[in-house]
């Protein structure tokens, strides 16, 4: 067992705080070699006192004058950089072996991409980055040796289950992968009512707590959207042997079906700790500080299809990995926008589904020979797009005016 040091992107953030937790109970393992945050200062300099990193990296120059500042108060030498490419140094820098890949959206896929350039061990949160840019990630880690092990408790579950210790699916006889889901807040609330549901119930989850993008992901089911082309590229599987189980208590994280009918689950109680201990130490296994799962306590564990009228984001992810992903780019930056929007109060929850569908129509697909800065130009067109579909939407408070 040798010394892994650690390079925490979005280390303030759900995925951060719960590595960081995990990183803590081994300190004979992991040293953290750089911690990163957007613009949460505050919790960045708490997390520096308690964990030293060499390099901490923050969104812009006024953030990096007051962390600067009240580090050296501190009397701490971290050093202090700001930016994207910053991101992208510290995710390729010789002093870290492994990457923990937790911002939020496509922000997170240049400093990801620059892990996989740099043949680093990848502990991929950032499904996003994936998402959009599916075969050159994947390429990219293979051409230069990165390893590649999923964080998503899904796709993690999955690869418990593969038992080739990678994300290979191959010569092992797999027939489907199972991608189960919780169905978020609004599994059983009436579809008329969920016009005027507010960001504050969106992000109540009843198993998880997140960050609210994912959190309003999930509520849409556009997270299950985004995570069956997570796992078509993870897994190199076939769209036509990616499904989705509806699981309300989610503890069966995911599961495969081999070719014999075996079924293999994952199973655990629901904390990211789990899936992120078991990709810290692979192929080791280390304690995760989540309580044991006592099963006697659970008085059911139920499945069901998912209903795609209920869940119209869900739908148009299925549509966009059963027609080969090409659009996924334009998929996932609509979403981010309608989300934000969303998240603003500008736009209905229902309307999210309406903005994306909209976009989709409108955008022509990405050829799959497609590179970085082809990725970047869908992107940026998606988003301006979704802005112009938003912008003829009546606006929420006028819409709730409207209705009183
Ligand atoms: P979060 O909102 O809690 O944290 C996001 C982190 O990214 C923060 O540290 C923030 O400072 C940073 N960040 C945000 N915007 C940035 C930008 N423009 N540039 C640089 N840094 C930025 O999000 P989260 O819930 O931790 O999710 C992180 C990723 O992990 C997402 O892709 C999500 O889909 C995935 N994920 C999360 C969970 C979970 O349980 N939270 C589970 C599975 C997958
Ligand atoms: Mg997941």
């Amino acid at each position: 067992m040798s010394m892994q040091r650690l390079s925490i992107l979005g280390s303030t953030g759900s995925i951060g705080t719960s590595t960081l937790d995990v990183a803590a109970r081994h300190p004979d393992r992991f040293r953290v070699f750089a911690l990163t945050a957007h613009r949460q200062i505050d919790r960045l300099f708490e997390q520096c006192r308690t964990f030293l990193p060499e390099v901490a990296v923050v969104g812009d120059a006024e953030g990096a004058a007051e962390l600067t500042q009240r580090l050296r108060t501190a009397r701490l030498s971290t050093e202090v950089a700001y930016g994207p490419q910053a991101l992208s140094a510290v995710a390729s820098a010789p002093g870290c072996d492994t990457v923990v890949a937790a911002i939020v959206g496509a922000a997170g896929l240049a400093s990801s991409l620059a892990a996989a350039r740099a043949g680093k061990k990848i502990l991929l949160a950032n499904k996003e980055a994936l998402v959009m840019s599916g075969a050159l990630f994947m390429r990219t880690v293979a051409e230069h040796g990165a390893t590649l092990l999923p964080l998503d408790s899904e796709h993690n579950a999955i690869f418990q289950c593969l038992g080739t210790g990678a994300c290979r699916s191959a010569g092992v006889g797999v027939e489907r992968l199972i991608l189960t889901a919780s169905g978020g807040p609004f599994l059983h609330r009436e579809l008329a009512s969920l016009d005027d549901v507010t960001p504050d119930q969106a992000c109540k989850h009843p198993n998880w707590v997140m960050g609210r993008k994912i959190s309003v992901d999930s509520a849409t089911m556009m997270n299950k959207g985004l995570e069956v082309i997570e796992a078509r590229w993870l897994f190199d599987m076939p769209p036509g042997r990616i499904e989705v189980l509806i699981h309300p208590q989610s503890v069966i994280h995911s599961m495969v079906a081999f070719a014999d009918q075996s079924v293999l689950a994952q199973l655990g109680n629901p904390d990211m700790r789990t899936p992120i201990a078991h990709a810290m130490a692979h192929p080791e296994r280390v304690d995760s500080g989540v309580a044991p799962l006592d099963l006697t306590r659970m008085a059911e564990l139920s499945f069901r299809a998912p209903d795609l009228a209920r869940f119209p984001c869900l739908r148009l992810g299925l549509q966009v990995l059963r027609d080969g992903c090409a659009a996924s780019v334009t998929l996932n930056a609509a979403n981010e926008v309608a989300v934000d929007a969303f998240l603003h109060e500008q736009i209905r929850f229902t309307d999210i589904a309406r903005v994306v569908e909209q976009t989709l129509d409108r955008l022509p697909a990405l050829a799959a020979s497609a590179q970085l800065d082809d990725i970047l130009a869908a992107d940026e067109l998606a988003r301006v797009t979704s802005r112009q579909i938003m912008a003829q939407l009546p606006a929420r408070r006028a819409v709730a005016k409207a209705i009183h």
